[in-house]
């Protein structure tokens, strides 16, 4: 089974990316997460991607679907792909077509988490991930208190980073590409009749809940 999760920054997108990782072995593709990979690598494509995503504008398209392509190459059919942050213009999600059929893949679902654009500049600003494993957290899980920060409950460290584009200016660039570039490819899926909404607003677990039941997966 593959699915895109759809949302502007900050809709949790990741969040349930990882935690569909964790209790049902399907594998997230976040073009995010493997640019942020790039940059820290000091590749070619880090080099080139780190400016465009600091000012939070798109990395061009030949570069973000090359990494996704890369990535379903070394990926068994039998493993179901998690699209996060990828498609995000019309010439992507076109790729996107391409590049799963040449892999003998389907998209099953286009899952779109609706949110409250006012909440998203506080949940991205407070937004922290682990920098051991890179499992995603808001900044109360590392409170500046005597008794020391807490440990991530996925690995155990007690490092966390924030993201260098998780700022409120960039925020602002962001959700203006994703209302201009993302949102208008939503109608490329609603035509196929694989698009559900999910109430990003709220909490965690009830949109885990939501998306279970969407794609069909009971909880054990
Ligand atoms: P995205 O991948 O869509 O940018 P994230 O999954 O990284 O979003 O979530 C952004 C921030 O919001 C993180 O700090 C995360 O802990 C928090 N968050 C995610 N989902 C929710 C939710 N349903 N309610 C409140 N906070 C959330
Ligand atoms: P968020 O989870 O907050 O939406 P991401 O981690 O998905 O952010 O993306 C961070 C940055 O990486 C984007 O602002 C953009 O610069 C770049 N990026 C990620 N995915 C893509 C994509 N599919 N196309 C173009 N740029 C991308
Ligand atoms: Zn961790």
């Amino acid at each position: 089974m593959d699915i895109i999760l759809l949302g502007p920054p900050g809709a949790g997108k990741g969040t349930q990316a990882q935690r569909l990782v964790a209790e049902h072995a399907m594998r997230q593709l976040s073009t995010g997460d493997m640019l942020r990979a790039a940059v820290k690598a000091g590749t070619p494509t880090g080099l080139e991607a780190k400016a465009v995503m600091d000012r939070g504008e798109l990395v061009s398209d030949a570069i973000v679907s090359a990494l996704i392509d890369a990535e379903l190459l070394a990926m068994g059919p039998e493993t179901g792909a998690i699209f996060d942050g990828y498609p995000r213009t019309a010439d992507q999600a076109a790729a996107l077509d391409g590049i799963l059929a040449r892999h003998g893949r389907q998209l099953d679902h286009v899952i779109e988490l609706e949110v409250d654009e006012d909440a998203l500049v506080e949940r991205i600003t407070s937004r922290v991930t682990c920098e051991n494993c890179g499992h995603i957290y808001s900044v109360p899980v590392n409170p500046p208190s005597s008794a020391g920060p807490v440990a991530c409950e996925v690995c155990g460290s007690t490092e966390y980073k924030r993201r260098p584009d998780d700022n409120a200016e960039t925020v602002r660039t962001r959700l203006g590409i994703y209302r201009a570039d993302t949102a208008p490819i939503l109608p490329h899926y609603e035509a196929r009749g694989i698009v559900s909404r999910v109430d990003g607003m709220a909490a965690i677990e009830d949109v885990a809940r939501a998306i279970d039941v969407i794609l069909g997966l009971g909880h054990s």
